[in-house]
């Protein structure tokens, strides 16, 4: 498709956002507009089909119901920046260039005229000739100054421009990533395994803090969660850099170790679970050291599986066992 032709759609898809954002009542937010033109773009489906269903059902968009799609199903994609963004971007330096050439041109003129006007000077008989000159001289500089001005205000709106990708690079970042221990969360996950190729050999760790409740009970959820950084640098300290480490919900930590085996796969974990029960904890306001902390550890291997989901679900019926078996170890699928 040519420029002119991506120009058109795209003003189409936008001009028919602000009709549906305006005859919905939606305030026309970055996250509004954002969730409604890839809505009628027709770029996410997930996004159209949440959207089909609730205006099928005849209730209402309202702002918190679009929030939420932002949050499922935009926030960690480059959707907006390629959807929305780009093409907005890719007319802004069009016609940026559009305009520097033209005030090029301008100066051309104004450079030509002042000569012109220099060379009327010396005739002393062309007086109306040198007001004519003078007259195009200064409605030149005129125009050349408000291109200018324009041209100011579109860098600044470029620059505007970058400022928000970084910040939407952030929030992709932070939607993907567990804020209390920095690991990837299960969305982070899903992203990194897409990267994976299913028919290599590959192994899960499923990692669960034993007896938990009783650390929080006893000593509260501030200590709690200090465990649970502790235990999650632990974990990352011992895998590789390709390997994907992850909260995968409250106490309950996934690894998933690429391109090895599950005879490698269990070394790392009892390095883990062993690194982890000689951990030390001191608390700071009474000096003094939380009892020992253990966790139990499932492992498995991606043999002739085809879902994720599946090698984790063997991974956490290992872990069941090793719980049942009386905790503090590893135990292989
Ligand atoms: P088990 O050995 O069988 O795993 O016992 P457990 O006590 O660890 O397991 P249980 O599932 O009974 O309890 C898990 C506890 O983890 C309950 C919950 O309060 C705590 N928990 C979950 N998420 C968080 C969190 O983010 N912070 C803190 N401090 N505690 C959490
Ligand atoms: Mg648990
Ligand atoms: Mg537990």
């Amino acid at each position: 498709m040519s420029f002119e032709d991506d120009y058109q759609v795209t003003s189409k898809f936008s001009e028919h956002t602000h009709d549906f954002l305006s005859s919905h009542l939606i305030a026309p937010t970055p996250v509004n507009y954002s969730v409604i033109y890839l809505y009628i773009s027709n770029e996410n489906e997930m996004l159209s089909a949440a959207i089909d269903k609730t205006l099928q059902r005849g209730e209402l968009i309202t702002a918190d119901f679009i929030a939420d799609l932002f949050k499922r199903y935009v926030s960690f994609t480059q959707q907006i920046e390629n959807t929305i963004l780009a093409p907005f971007e890719q007319t802004l330096s069009d016609t940026l260039e559009q305009i520097d050439k033209q005030v090029d041109n301008e100066d051309k003129a104004a450079t030509n005229l002042q000569k012109l006007d220099k060379i009327l000077a010396k005739s002393k008989n062309n007086a109306s000739m040198d007001n004519i000159v003078s007259y195009l001289y200064n409605t030149i500089n005129n125009t050349k100054a408000q291109h200018e001005a324009l041209s100011q205000k579109l860098t600044k709106t470029q620059q505007e421009i970058n400022q928000l990708k970084d910040k939407l690079a952030s929030s992709r970042e932070e939607a993907l990533v567990d804020s209390l221990t920095g690991l990837l969360n299960r969305r982070g996950c899903d992203e990194k395994l897409q990267h994976l190729d299913h028919a290599d050999t590959h192994s899960s760790l499923a990692i669960d803090i034993d007896h938990f409740k009783k650390v929080n009970d006893t000593f509260g959820h501030f200590i709690g969660d200090k465990v649970i950084q502790r235990i999650a640098k632990t974990i990352q300290s011992h895998i590789g850099e390709q390997d994907i480490a992850v909260r995968f919900g409250g106490e309950e930590f996934v690894v998933v170790m690429a391109n090895t085996p599950i005879t490698e796969a269990k070394k790392t974990a009892e390095k883990i679970r062993l690194s982890i029960s000689k951990m030390k904890l001191k608390q700071r306001d009474t000096n003094t050291y939380l009892p020992p902390i253990s966790v139990s550890i499932g492992i498995a291997q991606n043999d002739n599986i085809s879902e994720w989901t599946t090698l984790f679900e063997q991974a956490d019926n290992a872990l069941y066992q090793a719980k049942n078996s009386g905790r503090n170890r590893c135990i292989c699928a």
